[in-house]
């Protein structure tokens, strides 16, 4: 089913040790759930790697909370967010993947947002994964208390979805 409206993107964890792969999360999704298709539309690995899930456009079914599947992309991190914080190659890659998809879609800063804080029970995307922080490495396109060495910059709009392309395996 198509979505309506992009008004948000919603980050998470696979909440998962190690490092799954779209068909690791799929099997869960569908398999073991029975939804019709893996529930987010982005994962990205640890290596920073892209793997596509449900259409983008497409309804989602990762953060039932303020009707979000309706009206936002979800993007999984794989690993698990309340052992470690996301790798600085997915810290790059999300900053860009989400500045790629505000661009196309109009979306502040604002309504990038991790599950939690959409009012789930759950802590998601990881207890150290700190979102103020990432707001501001998406918003300066920047890796922020990481490593400023490995910042990637980009001169043109057009360079980073080259990137962003690049990335999508
Ligand atoms: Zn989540």
């Amino acid at each position: 089913m198509k979505r309506k409206k992009t008004t948000h993107i919603v980050i998470h964890t696979a909440a998962w040790p190690g490092d799954p792969d779209i068909e690791d999360i799929r099997r869960v999704h569908v398999d073991e759930n029975g939804w019709s298709a893996v529930g987010y539309h982005y994962l990205i690995r640890k290596d920073g790697s892209i793997e596509k899930g449900r259409p983008e456009g497409n309804v989602g079914a990762h953060c039932r909370n303020g009707g979000m599947n309706r009206k936002a992309i979800g993007i999984c991190c794989s690993g698990h967010g309340d052992i470690t914080a996301f790798t600085v190659q997915q810290v790059e890659t999300l900053c860009s993947l989400v500045n790629v998809l505000r661009r196309r879609n109009s979306i502040d800063i604002a309504h990038v947002i991790g599950h939690r804080e959409a009012g789930a029970a759950k802590t998601c995307p990881g207890t150290k994964v700190d979102m103020d922080e990432l707001r501001i490495d998406i918003d300066e396109q920047n890796i922020l208390g990481i490593s400023r060495a490995e910042l990637k910059d980009f001169n043109t709009i057009e360079e980073q979805i080259a990137f962003v392309e690049q990335k999508i395996t």
